[in-house]
């Protein structure tokens, strides 16, 4: 089945109505109430988005509840062909959504089409594969009687043990801005894949794309239910679908404040929860590491995404020998390659800022920073005819689009390590450059954090590498590299960054319940 002619993606996110989307239908909210969206590259109001509350929680979770019995019963091989489907659709549309995503998130048009569209697409080829290659269960056979806890005992039988997953129910899926469609179908793929339904709650700050989907998903012919989206604000919509009686599992990607105030709604209520959360992701540079290539990369791990990824390595540490000749590269490579403006523009490396709100904060850790005597360098381009000014604080004013939420690339050297700037997570296009002595030293430094989502080491002495690697506190390590993926890999974090694992065979495991079965035979 193919209606993709009949999907209706506008060109400007202005002309999107964002409406609920449950059971295979758009409503308006209940409470008919509405908040705007601002286009972040022009700060200019764009488009309308629901304010839901708890009854349209309720009136989707009841939509879930019920797709369920069918739903989790459909053959595995059909509900394979509808996210095959939904991953054809997404690349179809794929360049129309990468527009759209900019103009709500701010990212480049460049990197949401070339990044995230074929990621949204790629989880639900991926767990349409598993969808119908299922789990590798385990089994075993002992004779019976196999335990001394074994009350029956049947002659010249043996005790046959099996593991089956089935899927749990009806599921909540959160998701944050900073790659608005991506965490949705990191979520939505393995969670309908293995059988289960949900409710899923996009940001209420980047809801475009989210809505977009629910198009592609009824165009695929995603049954009536199995996928409702309820959009609004975390408090009016969140909380009432954490706290909903028939949601069995939440799946929560966010904010550290926002992550324990749901693992406690959920865990207080027996619920299955997963956390992704923020990062303060350090990277350690060792003087035998091709430099070129380390401050490339570093470059990328500051700046890509506007900063705006929870994985961006904001604070490098830099071996004393080779830190001054480190930094004037650093400096001189960004200052010549990252251009920021426009991201529709095909040369711009990034864009805005999210919102004005998310602006704000991460002018406030700038100003901080120079409040506590670093030295805070702003490396923009002074012959780039885009940009107007310059603000004190490193806030840009690019021209033609002077209500737009710039930041310039901003590098920080002589902070103390204790410094709020470095211990916080400022989610922006800020980084802080730090020497060190001895590789006891870098990895104390490293590990000196609340947070443990990524980390880096970039050396070419291969036994440091392996040392180091193991001895960094956080859910994925890269050596020599930053943000490579694998998708059979797992991910997430430790401490403030999460306290689950997903991606592969592990959103599997979290997506199902795991049932342990004994028969004697
Ligand atoms: P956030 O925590 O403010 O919001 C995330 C989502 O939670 C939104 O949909 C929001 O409406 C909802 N929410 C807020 N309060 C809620 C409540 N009380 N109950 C239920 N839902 C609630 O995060 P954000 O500002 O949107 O996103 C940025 C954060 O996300 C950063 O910290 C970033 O590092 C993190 N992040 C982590 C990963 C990861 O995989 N670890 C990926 C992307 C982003």
């Amino acid at each position: 089945m193919n209606k993709s002619s009949a999907l209706n993606i506008p060109s400007d996110v202005s002309e999107i109505k964002v409406q609920n989307f449950i059971n295979g239908q758009w409503c308006p909210p209940t409470t008919n109430k509405y908040m705007s969206s601002w286009n972040p590259a022009t700060g200019q109001k764009s488009y309308a988005i629901p304010d839901s509350s708890s009854a349209d929680v309720d009136n989707a979770v009841r939509a879930a509840k019920s797709a369920f019995p069918v739903w989790s019963s459909t053959l595995p091989e059909e509900r394979a062909a509808i996210l095959n489907r939904i991953a054809d659709l997404i690349d179809q549309y794929g360049d129309k959504l990468a527009v759209i995503e900019s103009q709500d998130q701010g990212k480049t048009v460049f990197s949401a089409r070339t990044a995230d569209m074929p990621l949204c697409s790629g989880y639900f080829r991926q767990f349409a594969r598993c969808a119908v290659e299922g789990f590798e269960e385990t089994k075993s056979q002992m004779n019976a009687p196999c335990t001394p806890v074994a009350v029956t005992q049947v002659e010249n039988s043996v005790l046959q043990s099996t593991t089956q997953h089935v899927p749990s129910g009806v599921a909540a899926l959160i998701t944050p801005w900073n790659f608005p469609m991506l965490m949705v179908c990191e979520k939505l793929a393995p969670c309908i894949a293995v059988g289960n339904t949900c409710v899923v709650k996009p940001t209420e700050i980047t809801s475009a794309t989210p809505y977009l989907l629910t198009l592609i998903l009824q165009a695929a012919g995603l049954p009536n239910g199995v996928a409702n989206f309820v959009f609004g604000t975390g408090v009016n919509a969140g909380e009432p679908l954490v706290k909903h009686k028939d949601v069995r599992l939440v799946s929560f990607t966010g904010g550290c404040v926002t992550g324990a105030k749901i693992g406690s709604m959920a865990g207080g209520l027996l619920k299955r929860v997963s956390l992704e959360l923020g990062g303060k992701n350090p990277s350690v540079v060792f003087n035998d590491c091709n430099l070129e290539h380390a401050v490339a990369t570093h470059i990328r791990a500051a700046f890509q995404n506007q900063g705006e990824i929870c994985l961006c390595a904001s604070r490098q540490y830099v071996q004393r020998d080779i830190y001054d000749k480190f930094v004037k590269m650093f400096r001189e490579m960004t200052t010549k390659e990252v251009r920021v403006g426009n991201p529709g523009d095909s040369k711009t490396y990034y864009g805005p800022m999210v919102s004005q709100q998310h602006m704000e904060k991460v002018l406030t850790y700038i100003r901080l920073a120079q409040q506590e005597g670093a030295k805070v360098e702003f490396l923009v381009n002074p012959s780039d005819p885009a940009v107007k000014n310059v603000a004190n604080d490193g806030r840009l004013t690019i021209s033609g689009m002077e209500g737009g939420y710039y930041i310039a690339p901003t590098l920080i050297t002589g902070i103390k390590q204790n410094s709020r700037v470095m211990q916080e997570e400022i989610f922006g296009p800020v980084v802080c450059i730090l020497p060190f002595d001895t590789e006891e030293d870098a990895v104390m430094l490293a590990n000196d954090t609340q947070y443990g989502l990524g980390s880096s080491v970039f050396t070419q002495d291969k036994a440091r590498l392996d040392r180091v690697t193991k001895q960094l506190n956080s859910g994925s390590v890269w050596g020599n590299s930053w943000m490579n993926w694998d998708d059979n890999m797992p991910f997430g974090g430790l401490g403030c960054s999460g306290t689950s694992r997903e991606h592969g065979p592990w959103s599997l495991e979290f997506y199902t319940e795991t049932k342990a079965i004994y028969s004697l035979v």
